[in-house]
């Protein structure tokens, strides 16, 4: 198994950077993930445009060409034989010594690595995922795509103790900003007490735009659902009749529980599931 460290493919175990690297002392850096579905890439422009905006936003230096980019992603991929997995990417803006402002001569740094993942559990699926809410303790740019994952690390953790899967978190007022490496939906009866709607917290500051979310948004309209993009509290998640939440590395996964309780009838809801099915028949048209 290879990993990238800055223009070398070299086995996993030797790949390292220096201890005067920013990313590891500052967290002065930013990530990608971009899923690899049955070989191929999915949205991977996409995750190309979020990575070039997370540099820009924090004036890292692209650390290659974007062709470059492609190419060292490919190589990797095919070297390790991943055809159902990750690729992650991570820039920083290099080594040099510790001092908060940025150095005057340094290059960034890029490494990369690949992991095989298998299918989502069928029982998961069948089952729904057991979600926690924990306070939303992250900076107030998490549109940015930033290494600095502590607060995510510690919901993700709090998460785990509890036998749940993931952590939504929420704001100050009461409502759910998105899970610590996830987007948070419901679905509710519409005010017409009919027409499902689909809710998911608007693009901004304080999310995550994810790429999985972009998809299914666009999916959503393709279809005609009823979509709206506005912030849900956690009373409304509560009384929701569906939950689900999207991701790189699961897709669109049904949530069924929130702080042991069942929302819903306590199973993967039916718009939940069809967004399920035609999101994953999306990711296979992948690159
Ligand atoms: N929100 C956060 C905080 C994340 O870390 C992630 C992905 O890791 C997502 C949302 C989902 O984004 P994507 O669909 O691009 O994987």
């Amino acid at each position: 198994r290879f990993c990238y460290v800055n223009g070398r493919y070299l086995p996993h175990a030797n790949g390292m950077v220096h201890i005067e690297d920013r990313g590891y002392q500052l967290a002065d850096g930013i990530y990608e993930v971009v899923p690899i579905y049955h070989g191929k890439l999915v949205d991977m422009e996409q995750h190309l445009d979020r990575l070039a905006y997370s540099l820009g936003e924090l004036r890292i230096a692209p650390p290659m060409e974007r062709n470059a980019l492609r190419l060292v992603m490919r190589e990797l991929i095919a070297r390790n034989g991943v055809t159902n997995g990750l690729i992650y990417l991570q820039v920083t803006r290099g080594v040099a010594p510790r001092e908060h402002k940025f150095p005057k001569k340094t290059k960034s740094s890029l490494v990369m690595t690949t992991k095989k993942t298998k299918p989502v559990a069928p029982e998961l699926l069948e089952k729904g995922a057991a979600i926690i809410t924990q306070r939303d303790l992250r900076w107030l740019r998490r549109d940015i795509k930033s290494i600095g994952l502590l607060p995510n690390v510690l919901a993700k953790q709090a998460a785990s103790e509890q036998g749940a899967f993931e952590a939504w978190l929420v704001d100050d007022a009461g409502y759910i900003t998105e899970g610590s490496s996830t987007n948070a939906w419901i679905v509710k009866a519409g005010p017409d007490g009919k027409a499902r709607e689909l809710i998911t917290r608007p693009l901004g500051h304080d999310i995550l735009g994810g790429i999985t979310r972009r998809g299914v948004v666009d999916l959503a309209k393709e279809q005609g659902l009823n979509l709206v993009q506005r912030p849900f509290s956690l009373e409304e998640a509560l009384s929701a009749a569906e939950a689900f939440q999207t991701s790189s590395s699961a897709f669109v996964l049904p949530v069924t529980s929130i702080d042991g309780k069942a929302i819903g009838d306590g199973k993967p809801g039916p718009m939940t599931m069809r967004l399920r099915e035609i999101y994953c028949r999306y990711a296979e048209q992948g690159e």
